[in-house]
């Protein structure tokens, strides 16, 4: 019997390179990057900056680095900084913004992870006697642990106006901001523009194999550069990995809404299941939440058993699986991880009832 290969819906940074890939990533002119001397990673940052319509942008390994290096930009050491509290920088970056940048993390809770100005307003604190500072207030979209929800364009809008009269600055985490432009049918630039700075994933939903951008005035790519460089993240012949970020800008962004149908087929069919408990309102872009807890299995159990099954999700909470959509799953893949669901949660022994 030929083995069923493996649907992999832990998160869209799993994908193989797509064959374009690999063509340009063998094919680059490369130089060192230290110097500023790689022609494809100059050729990478050009080309971001003018699709944000920013004045610089810069490669860097991870997305976590492009968030720790804009923390240690616009903070001091004892700021806070306001953020959702299921935020990437608090929850899945082991406190760098306090080991690296003295920062003090001020999570705020959002239903599915999207704030607004009303809910972040009162943790803004001026410089007055005794009280802390506000250096920095971040945003998440799409908000990853929130489901891969979409913050609606008057909603930061709002923010960063607010911010900005506080004058505090605003810094996304835009991780997947492709998905939410989607998502929203309206340009990256649209959603980013009043944002002080961002980052995005070349590595998420665009399917590149390493890295993501930074973006910014030109003063903060400069000091970027520094602190990039502190970090050890300063790479040398990088230009065959921004050869392959330069074909996921093109390859990524126009497929996106496939992945976000996938994630709708797979909700609806999860949400027929009794048991799993579904919000199908939070699936806006390829994120899909899951609380199996009903059927007897906890997160952990039912993401074990479906493994056995080839199908991998991820257990990210005591009652939460994550599945994340992404360009090497497909409209079979997707059925073929619903059917294993359902035989998994069908042959769950119900408890004795307690007398
Ligand atoms: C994945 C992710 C990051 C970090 O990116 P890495 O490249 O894995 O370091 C940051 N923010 C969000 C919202 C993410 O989903």
């Amino acid at each position: 019997m030929i083995q069923e290969s493996v649907v992999d819906l832990r998160s869209d940074t799993v994908t193989q390179p797509t064959a374009a890939m690999r063509r340009a990533m063998a094919e680059a002119p490369v130089g060192d990057d230290a110097y500023g001397e790689d022609p494809t990673v100059n050729a990478l940052e050009r080309r971001t900056a003018e699709l944000f319509e920013r004045d610089a942008a810069l490669f860097v390994p991870s997305g976590t680095m492009a968030n720790q290096i804009a923390i240690k930009i616009f903070v001091l050491p004892g700021q806070d900084v306001i953020c959702e509290e299921q935020a990437h920088i608090y929850q899945f970056e082991l406190g760098m913004m306090a080991a690296f940048s003295g920062a003090l993390a001020r999570p705020v809770s959002a239903a599915w992870g999207i704030l607004d100005w009303a809910r972040i307003r009162p943790y803004i604190r001026a410089a007055a006697a005794g009280a802390g500072r506000t250096g920095l207030i971040e945003l998440e979209n799409t908000a990853n642990l929130g489901g891969g929800t979409v913050y609606p364009q008057d909603v930061t809008d709002q923010i960063c106006e607010g911010a900005r009269e506080a004058g505090v600055p605003v810094f996304l985490d835009g991780a997947r901001i492709f998905n939410a432009a989607v998502a929203l049918g309206v340009s990256p630039v649209a959603i980013t523009r009043k944002f002080d700075a961002l980052m995005f994933s070349l590595s998420k939903g665009l399917g590149a194999p390493v890295g993501s951008m930074l973006l910014g005035s030109r003063h903060f790519i400069a000091e970027a550069r520094q602190i990039r460089k502190m970090l050890g993240g300063a790479m040398r012949q990088a230009g065959g990995l921004a050869a392959a970020g330069l074909v996921a800008l093109d390859e990524g962004p126009p497929r996106l809404y496939i992945d976000h149908e996938h994630a709708r087929q797979l909700a609806a069919g999860l949400a027929e299941i009794p048991g799993l408990g579904i919000d199908l309102a939070s699936v806006q872009t390829n994120i899909v939440m899951l609380d199996p807890t009903g059927s007897g299995l906890s997160a952990r159990e039912f993401a074990e058993r479906l493994a056995t099954r080839r199908v991998l999700v991820k257990a990210i909470a005591e009652n939460t699986v994550r599945m994340v959509t992404h360009c090497d799953v497909d409209h079979a893949g997707c059925e073929r991880a619903l059917r294993v669901a359902r035989e998994v949660v069908g042959s769950v022994v119900p408890p004795l009832q307690q007398s």
